[in-house]
């Protein structure tokens, strides 16, 4: 199996509580521990011009590339807007249509990088510049390699503006399952929205989860699945309030790349959020759906 990464994704954003040097880490466990190989690395190429303005308005793009946020769109963002982000974040747009694009041609794929949901046609917020997985859908509806798209994000927070994004067109079907009771404070209607109470088990999410997503893939039959893996609904992270284990979402993992085995869908993995006490906690949480993926794909063409 392929991944795709950059090491130009780890952006300096001064002291923060988004680690973005969990892009490299990730890599380097992997890398260390034999489950991946660096031959298997992909390094992507930045996202087109034309493929951000899919979604993004020219007016947002210019002020994106010009420098020229407002005040209060730059406290929306809530991470320090610089050349290097903006660069680093087009990049990962281009790394997410790459990981879609292999995803379809081996059945899964995984992007160290990506998943930032919080990131609107017209503004970016919550440490999101661009939706880079609405990019790679209407990327690949855009050029007919696929027909239907269906975005699975398990993120801890509700990615609203993914939401807002697909609100309109029957292609891509939008599935989230987050906290109720937390970031962004308006959730926008995708397709399908399950808040969860405060310090939901694994036991309970995991029911959830097998008996929503079944049905949904079933009804929407997407050729292509994006899935949002974030490692924020673990029970030890700064910035959710679920009380998922570290074992609790490898299971959620499994459960959802055998369920979209089951449908001959294929799944585009992005990392979204991960924002645990111990970085290393979020380490683990990527490297064991990464491990995950890999059985699943060992498993479908052995
Ligand atoms: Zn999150």
């Amino acid at each position: 199996m392929r991944v795709v990464w950059s090491p130009e994704y780890e952006v300096d954003i001064g002291p923060h509580v988004f680690p973005t040097l969990k892009y490299r880490l990730v890599k380097e466990r992997l890398v260390a521990d034999g489950t991946l190989a660096e031959t298997d690395l992909v390094r992507p190429r930045p996202a087109a011009d034309a493929d951000l303005a899919r979604v993004h308005t020219e007016e947002y793009l210019r002020k994106i590339r010009t420098d020229d946020l407002s005040p209060a769109e730059r406290l929306c963002l809530e991470v320090p807007f610089s050349p290097q982000l903006r660069e680093a974040m087009i990049l990962c747009c281009g790394g997410t249509i790459e990981c879609g694009r292999r995803a379809l041609a081996d059945g899964v794929c995984v992007h160290l990088g990506g998943g930032f949901h919080h990131a609107f046609a017209t503004h970016g917020e919550g440490f999101c510049l661009l939706n880079d997985v609405a990019v790679a859908a209407r990327a690949l509806l855009a050029d007919g390699t696929v027909s239907r798209v269906a975005v699975v994000d398990l993120d801890v927070h509700h990615g609203n503006g993914t939401a807002a994004i697909f609100a309109d067109g029957p292609a891509v079907l939008t599935f989230s399952m987050h906290q109720r009771n937390n970031y962004p404070a308006v959730k926008p209607f995708g397709d399908c929205d399950l808040g969860l109470d405060d310090g939901t088990s694994d036991d309970v999410y995991l029911h959830l989860l097998e008996e929503h997503l079944a049905p949904l893939l079933h009804d929407h039959q997407p050729e292509l699945v994006f899935y949002l893996a974030g490692a924020d609904p673990y029970r030890d992270d700064q910035l959710g309030g679920l009380g998922l284990t570290i074992e609790g979402l490898r299971r959620r993992d499994r459960l959802v790349f055998e369920a979209c085995g089951r449908r001959g869908a294929s799944v585009a993995v992005t990392l979204a959020g991960g924002y645990a006490r111990d970085t290393g906690d979020t380490i683990e949480i990527h490297c064991n759906m990464v491990r995950e993926a890999i059985r699943c794909a060992s498993r479908a063409t052995s």
